[in-house]
């Protein structure tokens, strides 16, 4: 019998810390691993998988358009992205998309779509202020953006014009802002760098700032988006538009996709041959999107997600009370986290994964939760459970 996680470390690269599970199948909330041992999954391929596993909608659209046309070339029109295009515009503030392949390479758009718009109207403003413990995504310009040093400093040098503030600080932004600053560009709550949520008006604050000193304002919406946080966009709850968004993640079900999306007197400043992606806008990818982005629209799912919410958050907050090492439960709709007085969300991640749940140690002292929107009561009771008994495992002093 094949020892997959032996061959893995032979022949794979070691760039990833894996949990030691080879996952085999899936069912909405639920995986199984080789073994047959059933899990849940409270992960979602990180934000990803936002209608759980094998829906039969993304099942289906990605059978039927694998028959019909997987991959053209943007040298040619097909249905499925100006599908796609169009039910984002309409269902966003922003007015044209771009489409890509991952989250860091609507970043990368993104950037290169405001050093454009700079070069073409702001006397060749280039610099991006971004925040830090922000994240990006793992391609040079999104490091550059990212701010977080470990992520940055051993591939030095990174593409200049870029600065980083701290999160939740309206000051330093305006402090950072030249003569040559372009855009501001941040997640509406930061993802990988812990669930940090943003302060009341933080956001309006930046986006008043913006409008003041004529910056653009670019949303990473990558972990954000596709209802994660209760409504469609994150920022919808904040109260301001942004100028740019990025997105990828969940758009398109688990299958790989990017999208940038703006304003239309600023997307006219790409033209043609400034950028391109051969694989961008697949009929198999933006056919999925469309079948999941339908799904989720016309069956409530970010509503459904802030509901879900609700029993999630109250039951990890009961916690609080009886295990002092929970400090904290923070995040929005279903991105959530589990702040703990110690560092032991490796531990505990390890031991709620030997109980049948499958969790993220965002932070050596943060467990991170994204199931998909889908996910029922009684999955967020049973994944409750489990981390309280793992957590208990993990702290209690008979250990
Ligand atoms: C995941 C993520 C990215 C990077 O996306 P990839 O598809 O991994 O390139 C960028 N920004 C945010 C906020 C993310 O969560």
């Amino acid at each position: 019998m094949t020892d997959w996680i032996a061959d893995e470390k032979k022949y794979v690269f070691q760039n990833y810390g894996r949990q030691p599970v080879v996952l085999d199948h899936g069912q909405g909330t639920r995986v199984w691993d080789t073994d047959g041992k059933e899990y849940l999954d409270f992960v979602g391929g990180l934000a990803v998988n936002v209608l759980g596993h094998a829906h039969p909608v993304v099942a289906e659209a990605l059978a039927a358009q694998s028959r019909q046309l997987i991959h053209t070339s943007n040298l040619y029109y097909t249905k499925p992205m100006i599908a796609l295009a169009k039910l984002l515009v309409e269902n966003s503030c922003l007015d044209r998309v771009f489409f890509c392949n991952s989250g860091a390479e609507a970043i990368e758009a993104a950037i290169k779509l405001a050093r454009r718009f700079g070069h073409d109207t702001r006397n060749g403003a280039f610099e991006i202020i971004a925040t830090l413990d922000g994240f990006h995504g793992r391609t040079m310009g999104a490091v550059a953006a990212t701010g977080t040093a470990r992520y940055r400093e051993p591939f030095q040098p990174l593409a200049p014009g870029f600065s980083h503030v701290p999160w939740n600080d309206l000051d330093a932004i305006k402090a950072a802002t030249t003569s040559k600053t372009v855009a501001v560009l941040l997640e509406p709550i930061q993802g990988e760098g812990g669930v940090n949520m943003p302060e009341p008006g933080y956001l309006k604050g930046i986006r008043d700032w913006c409008d003041e000193q004529g910056l653009l304002l670019i949303l990473d919406e990558i972990q954000t988006g596709i209802g994660r946080t209760g409504t469609l966009f994150a920022y919808e709850q904040e109260g301001i538009e942004p100028d740019i968004m990025c997105l990828a993640k969940g758009l398109a079900g688990g299958v790989a996709i990017g999208a940038m999306l703006a304003r239309d007197d600023i997307a006219k400043h790409l033209v043609p041959g400034d950028h391109g992606t051969t694989f961008g806008a697949n009929p198999l990818s933006t056919a999925t999107g469309v079948a999941t982005l339908s799904y989720v629209l016309e069956n409530k799912l970010p509503e459904q997600a802030a509901r879900a919410s609700e029993r999630l958050v109250a039951r990890l907050r009961s916690m609080e009370d009886r295990l002092p090492v929970v400090t904290e439960v923070r995040g929005r709709g279903l991105l959530i986290a589990v702040g703990l007085a110690q560092d032991v969300a490796a531990d505990v991640v390890a031991a709620a994964r030997e109980r049948g749940l499958l969790a993220n140690n965002v932070r050596p002292n943060a467990i991170r939760f994204m199931p998909p929107l889908t996910v029922s009561d009684d999955e967020i009771d049973r994944a409750c459970d489990i981390l309280e008994a793992a957590i208990v495992a993990v702290t209690s002093p008979a250990k």
